[in-house]
């Protein structure tokens, strides 16, 4: 148990004054406002908070804000001036053009004497781990021959090539494999002709992930093909994913790879990166001013990546050259055997398509993937694909006069080639790539056809996937920190490795669920229901983990955790719910509940318990009665329950702080608790039960709903509950911030395509059911819809960061409707001169223009985590629990989808609409920011930054607070812990903590991966109460619990090692993503 520290002390007692008497106004005035029989209502006397914090980070202008304060871009091209200058034109079959080529490619002069045509064929074999199958499916009918098919026949033709890319595929091969298959493997990759590309687990969707989920995978990924394969992979290759972020472009390079292949880029993006032979570029991060962060790319040119679309710009020359013939099968393929009769014909007509799309690019190079989706699963194929296309390739060769070298290869040898070709240029002074920064939303295959729906598609398994996440990280850091004091202290943790193996299958799930078919939203329904089945299992592994791992840390191993005696506040009880919270029994005797703090800084929240009693009282970890909030819990529109009720406190949790609080139930209200008052609007039937602690307040009618507390007031409609306005106390500035619910008709969505009826319209019909609940810790207002929707807005009391944003919950549950996408829509007075930037992955802000020369759904982005409105002097920011689409189609408005309910396919071989909608629940927070300096005009910006309060926001939203509870015989000695002994600056995000593990659960040190923020400093980050880091950390005294016996800085995915570090000294530059390997 830890005594508060003398200067603590001295705070604690002035601020408990201020506080005390802020609140007493703030309630009186409530009171008053709120009713004309005031009934009596109990004033809370006391502390919410025992210190107010006024010793913000210390920002020193020049270093700290410089990076965050310049716009300027060093590449010569971005997306955003691509989209500002392209006419969006299409053909007649309304696909994309493609600039013109000549008919004939007639060899100059010159070419004659040039370095020969370099084409490089590369077979492959697009394996979804669920699509239309799921994994095992897949993997049992396709996969499992494709690969041993591999084998054998890469052995039998040494001049044949292939790669692949889905690691989780050759993880479940791997186990099947006689040991001298896995040499023949390993024999093969090593002699280039298996290269595996990408390595990740699988090849992830780059609209929806969060970089925490991104970075998993990839590790998972490439620590399985260092261990099994001996391999490090170098080129990536995502043929599939639906636009590509450049955030993704920066972790990979984090790794170590070094090109990278896409290809589903908007159709006219293509042709104009090809006009300008630019489909080649070094993909460069906005602030990077050096070209540190390029990483090669090149674009196919063409709509999709089969072989159809991959030899040149003629689809039906194309093919007759895949030769493909499978009795039986009914296919495509119109290739015919190659024999002396046609040898002359077929080679000159794929000669010149090899000669029109080397056109596109600068250096007489042609990349051209030979395959599709699950091809290469026969022998046959193998056979008729190489000894047809050795044929065309011998021949080929020989022709002097075509000035060709064309052979089977792989991406290593494509960029070889490529690399040399430039380097013969650059003597020439014609060399060079050009550089572009910028991503690839929304992706557009046709006419007025926008992949932009599947940003919000299945948002239950969004949710799903970001709560997995948090457990997941918490699980990671706990069971590291268990396993860490076991080894050091000798604590005893019984069930250390089953936590092991079970976050191994948790992290694998997870990172399977990142394919860009599953978080996407964009399988078949079982298959689907098979990902949430998984994450469920991940759910529940990593709650076991965090429980055992917490036991042992309370109690220094001195009860066995085999026995668990902590359980979650919230669960899942089912696969396709959405985690409820638990009905905790409180005793006479104490219940004691265990939070737990992810973020690597100091905390200070307001949490919610739901329990069966109303005279709880909360008592912290030193004993002392803690104010608490007493809210009801309805079990229908306009009915509370009797029996169970909703208890609101503070709590205050060091960084990877664990503490300990008491839940009693005592015979009398206890002195601190404060029952809420109930108004309800639009109802005249609701019946408070005559037993009922709460209070009943009768609303004013005619004036506006307004909570508010120490940072903002914020004022709602009494017709609709929902958000009118946010008005910042300080200052008495208003922003207007009307919220709205707003449905589009289809006209021919689905679940990749969102494609309106024109404008969105109304979605349900007045009038609604509004309950507000006012107390002194905290308020809220919800708009209980008949059937489809519940909305909640939440504001916390106190001085912290939690009570500086609205925090919203929308339940929503479109089962019973038909071809509906809805829509949440805040409209502010931010007008002309706003800009709007979305997130990428959570890592970086990124301008988005709305076009008014493209239709809505052009218009839409992804979000992952955060998306804001800005003019000169505020900022609007919509914070987001889930990955959802986003869009601002008029000056100072943004919406976000937040589901969608589709009845038809959209024509992209899914074969189904979005029918399986499930009830889910959505986390958001709204913040209103004033600039206190000088700001570039956001117009002028291509990227932009968080303010230091806003990504600390964006970090507890993402990270919220772990409860646990006691089962009644269980009471913890320990009441609180700080497995840190500093808390990490305020701009550096602790990514992930974890164990790092070999396949055969050997340990093998601990990853520390982190990620310093760039941030706006125009911005105030009064509140904080962290310091900066200028760059450097000092990782030893952080964890000076720890005895450390190496740290070394490591490539991302841990495959490379960059540098010891000696004195325990860490350099972070701005933005930088960087892992650690921790010996201890
Ligand atoms: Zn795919």
């Amino acid at each position: 148990m830890t005594t508060m520290k003398f200067s603590h002390r001295v705070i604690f007692v002035g601020a408990s004054l201020f506080i005390s008497v802020t609140l007493y106004l703030f309630l009186n005035v409530q009171t008053l406002q709120d009713n004309r029989h005031v009934p009596r209502r109990k004033l809370m006397e006391t502390h919410l908070w025992p210190l107010r914090d006024s010793n913000s980070p210390v920002i020193q202008p020049v270093s700290d804000c410089a990076f965050g304060t310049s716009y300027h871009v060093s590449a010569n091209i971005t997306t955003q001036s691509i989209f500002n200058s392209i006419n969006f034109r299409t053909s007649y079959d309304g696909s994309y053009p493609l600039p013109t080529v000549e008919t004939r490619p007639p060899l100059t002069r010159k070419d004659k004497i040039a370095a020969p045509l370099r084409v490089v064929v590369v077979p492959h074999s697009h394996n979804d781990p669920g699509w239309i199958k799921t994994l095992d499916e897949y993997y049992i009918d396709q996969t499992q021959h494709i690969l041993n098919n591999m084998v054998e026949r890469l052995t039998k033709y040494p001049n044949m090539t292939f790669v692949w890319s889905e690691t989780v595929f050759l993880s479940i091969w791997w186990n099947s494999l006689e040991d001298h298959v896995r040499l023949q493997v390993r024999r093969l990759v090593r002699k280039g002709q298996l290269e595996i590309v990408l390595g990740g687990w699988v090849v992830p969707d780059e609209a929806s992930t969060h970089y925490f989920s991104l970075i998993e995978q990839i590790i998972e990924g490439h620590q399985w093909i260092l261990e099994n394969l001996n391999v490090k992979p170098v080129n990536s290759w995502s043929i599939d994913s639906f636009g590509y972020s450049s955030t993704v472009s920066y972790l990979w390079k984090q790794t170590g790879l070094q090109n990278m292949v896409i290809q589903r880029v908007h159709g006219s993006v293509k042709g104009y990166l090809a006009a300008k032979k630019s489909l080649e570029f070094r993909w460069r991060q906005f602030w990077d001013q050096s070209g540190t962060t390029d990483i090669m790319c090149h674009v196919m040119p063409y709509a999709l990546y089969t072989i159809k679309y991959t030899c040149g710009p003629d689809r039906f020359m194309c093919l007759m050259f895949d030769f493909r013939h499978i009795p039986g099968e009914v296919n495509e393929a119109k290739g015919k055997t190659i024999d002396d009769t046609n040898i002359e014909s077929q080679a000159t007509y794929l000669y010149e398509q090899y000669r029109k799309k080397s056109s596109l690019y600068k250096y007489g190079t042609v990349l051209v993937p030979l395959g599709d989706d699950f091809r290469f699963n026969k022998p046959q194929e193998w056979q008729q694909q190489h000894d047809n296309y050795m044929k065309l390739f011998e021949y080929m060769n020989s022709r002097k006069d075509w000035n060709i070298d064309v052979g089977f290869g792989t991406l290593t040898d494509y960029f070889d080639a490529l690399r040399v070709a430039e380097g013969r240029a650059s003597k020439t002074k014609s060399g060079g790539f050009p550089v572009l920064s910028g991503d690839f939303f929304p992706y557009s295959d046709r006419d007025n056809t926008y992949w932009s729906g599947y940003y919000s598609s299945r948002p239950f398994g969004k949710r799903l996937s970001r709560e997995v996440e948090n457990n997941l990280r918490s699980a990671e850091i706990l069971t590291t920190f268990a396993n860490i004091y076991s080894k050091q202290l000798g604590y005893r943790f019984d069930n250390h490795h089953v936590y092991l193996a079970s976050l191994q299958q948790a992290r694998r799930s997870l990172a399977l669920f990142q394919h860009h078919d599953a978080i996407t939203g964009t399988s078949k329904e079982y298959v689907a229901g098979d990902y949430m089945r998984k994450l469920a299992v991940a759910y529940n592994h990593t709650h076991e983990a965090i429980a055992g791992a917490m036991q042992m840390l309370l109690t220094k191993g001195t009860v066995s955790v085999s026995e668990n005696k902590l359980l979650p506040a919230e669960t899942k009880t089912m696969f396709l719910r959405f985690p409820q919270r638990k009905h905790i029994h409180v005793s006479e005797e104490g219940t004691d509940v265990v939070f737990f703090n992810p973020v690597g800084q100091t905390r200070k929240e307001i949490v919610h318990l739901q329990v069966d009693s109303d005279t709880v009282e909360v008592r912290d970890e030193n004993d002392m009665p803690v104010p608490c909030q007493l809210n009801p819990i309805w079990v229908a529109t306009i009915r509370i329950s009797e029996v169970n009720f909703e208890i609101v406190f503070p709590v205050e949790l060091a960084p990877l702080g664990l503490v300990v609080y008491k839940l009693t139930r005592l015979s009398e209200e206890p002195a601190k608790l404060y029952p809420a008052g109930i108004l309800m609007y639009n109802t005249l039937d609701f019946v408070l039960p005559s037993t009922s602690r709460l209070i009943e307040y009768r609303p004013d009618i005619g004036s506006e709903i307004v909570l508010q507390n120490e940072h903002l007031k914020a004022t709602f409609s009494q017709k609709t509950g929902y958000l009118q306005s946010v008005v910042n106390k300080t200052s008495g500035l208003r922003t207007e911030t009307k919220l709205e619910f707003l449905q589009y008709k289809s006209r021919g969505s689905g679940a990749y395509i969102f494609y309106p009826e024109g404008k969105a319209r109304t979605f349900e019909e007045l009038p609604f059911i509004i309950r507000v609940i006012k107390g002194p810790i905290m308020s809220s207002v919800e708009v209980a819809h008949q059937q489809y929707l519940r909305h909640l807005v939440k504001l916390y009391s106190g001085f912290t960061v939690q009570s500086m944003g609205l925090h919203i919950e929308n339940e929503i549950f479109l089962f019973k409707m038909a071809d509906v996408e809805v829509i949440m829509r805040v409209k502010t007075d931010l007008g002309k001169r706003s800009n709007f930037f979305t997130d990428q992955n959570g890592y970086q802000f990124i301008a988005r223009k709305t076009h008014a020369k493209l239709p809505i759904q052009g218009n839409y982005y992804p979000m992952t985590s955060a998306c804001f409105l800005e003019d000169p002097s505020r900022r609007v920011t919509l914070h987001s629990g889930q990955a959802l689409g986003v869009a601002s189609l008029k000056n100072g408005e943004m919406e976000a989808m937040i589901d969608r309910m589709l009845i038809y396919d959209d024509d992209r071989g899914l074969g189904e609409g979005l029918q399986d909608n499930k009830p889910t629940r959505l986390y958001f927070v709204l913040q209103v920011e004033y600039s206190e300096s000088e700001r570039t005009p956001s117009l002028l910006k291509y990227y932009s930054y968080p303010s230091l309060i806003s990504s600390t926001m964006n970090d507890l939203l993402q990270n919220p607070v772990q409860a646990f509870y006691a089962t009644p015989n269980m009471q913890f000695g320990i009441r609180k812990l700080e497995l840190l002994k500093e808390p990490f600056p305020c701009d550096i995000t602790l990514v992930n903590l974890r164990n790092l593990m070999t396949s055969l659960m050997t340990e093998n040190g601990t990853a520390v991966i982190l990620h310093r923020r760039g941030f706006d400093c125009s911005f105030p980050a009064s509140g904080l109460t962290c310091a900066l880091s200028h760059g450097e950390l000092a990782l030893n005294s952080i964890l000076s619990e720890i005895h450390l016996k190496q740290v070394r800085k490591m490539s991302l995915s841990y495959m490379y090692e960059l540098k010891k570090i000696r004195t325990g000294r860490l350099q972070l530059s701005p933005m930088e993503i960087a892992s650690f390997h921790v010996q201890w």
